[in-house]
């Protein structure tokens, strides 16, 4: 048997990278996997190492049940909870902290980004400590593996690292998780910078195709998406990246391969409609689904809850292992 865990921090509303990065993979796998191999997480403790608005990551909370729910994760056979309602991640946090060195977090290219965004000295400590509190969310479910998109790698390595070297010190306690990329579309690119990882928490949503936008606000994004001067459509992600962007999308979406797609494609004003429509098809489902499960909140606070019940066993067996081999009385 093999465990997965994605975890989602409620910065914003869930987008497209998220979708195919680490949603789809989570869906596609449960459909084939026993009760208790699939969860997911929401980490709204991650989303509070940025300057974050309260009432915003709440609603962000339930809006990202409410979606999972709806593009297709099945509470039956996937246990999805919050992560703050689950005091053993904070409790493992702190012990992987002691087993974490300074040097190795500071080295984090994520932490050096986002606190280079906020102004040196302004960052807050927990965003420098977030990948350990992201190791402590991996291993405290016995995970084997995790589906993550290209920008969580380096994060996942620390995961593999603090397990084995608390492992190797104080004996055989956690399971080393693996990371599992998705070979299609592992890093959607910002539609108007192209450069940029598409984000949930970008300031500007003009790049970003929110899983829960209507159909023309989707045309029109992707109608406005950066390409260059060329006329050639090929696949090229370093000479023409926001074209690769939209084959990736599309090839994503329609499931075959980037350079097949753009084979098929003779204008860029072509390849963009293609893309609107391959984008609206697959989201329609999914937006569909979520107007229903949007009436009954209290019907998705109860599968949270339940959820977290489900995963409590584990993580406090996870928790108590940790001590006892730490030397905690
Ligand atoms: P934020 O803007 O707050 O960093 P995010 O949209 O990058 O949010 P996370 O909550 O950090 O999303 O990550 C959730 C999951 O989605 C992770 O598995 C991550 O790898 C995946 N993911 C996020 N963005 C992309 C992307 N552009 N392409 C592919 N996968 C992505």
């Amino acid at each position: 048997r093999v465990r997965r865990l994605t975890g989602l921090a409620p910065t914003g509303r869930l987008q497209l990278g998220n979708y195919l990065g680490a949603i789809r993979p989570m869906v596609t796998a449960q459909s084939t996997a026993d009760d208790d191999a699939n969860l997911v997480a929401i980490v709204d403790l991650h989303a509070l190492t940025v300057d974050h608005r309260p009432h915003e990551v709440r609603a962000y909370t339930l809006e990202q049940a409410t979606t999972l729910l709806a593009a297709g994760v099945d509470p039956a056979s996937t246990t999805i909870y919050v992560q703050s309602q689950l005091p053993e991640h904070t409790e493992l946090h702190y012990l992987l902290e002691c087993v974490a060195s300074h040097g190795e977090v500071h080295r984090m290219i994520q932490f050096r980004q986002r606190a280079q965004a906020s102004g040196t000295g302004h960052s807050r400590l927990s965003l420098l400590t977030y990948p350990v509190l992201m190791a402590a969310d991996i291993l405290l479910h016995d995970t084997d593996e995790v589906p993550v998109g290209e920008d969580q790698r380096q994060h996942l390595e620390l995961a593999r690292d603090l397990a084995s070297r608390f492992n190797n010190r104080y004996g055989e306690t956690f399971t080393v998780p693996r990371a599992v990329t998705p070979r299609v579309a592992a890093r959607i690119m910002d539609l108007s910078d192209p450069g940029a990882k598409m984000g949930k928490s970008r300031r500007s949503g003009q790049g970003v195709i929110y899983l829960l936008d209507p159909p023309d606000v989707l045309r029109r994004k992707i109608a406005r998406a950066v390409t260059d001067q060329g006329r050639e459509i090929r696949h090229d992600p370093i000479g023409q990246p926001g074209v690769a962007n939209l084959l990736e999308i599309i090839a994503a979406g329609a499931d075959t391969e980037p350079a097949e797609v753009a084979a098929g494609l003779s204008s860029y004003r072509q390849l963009k409609e293609t893309a609107a429509e391959v984008v609206i098809d697959l989201l329609a489902p999914i937006q569909r689904r979520y107007l229903t499960l949007a009436r009954d909140p209290h019907q998705v606070r109860a599968v949270l809850t339940a959820g977290r019940d489900r995963a409590r066993t584990r993580a406090s067996a996870t928790v108590a292992r940790a001590r006892r081999a730490l030397g905690l009385l």
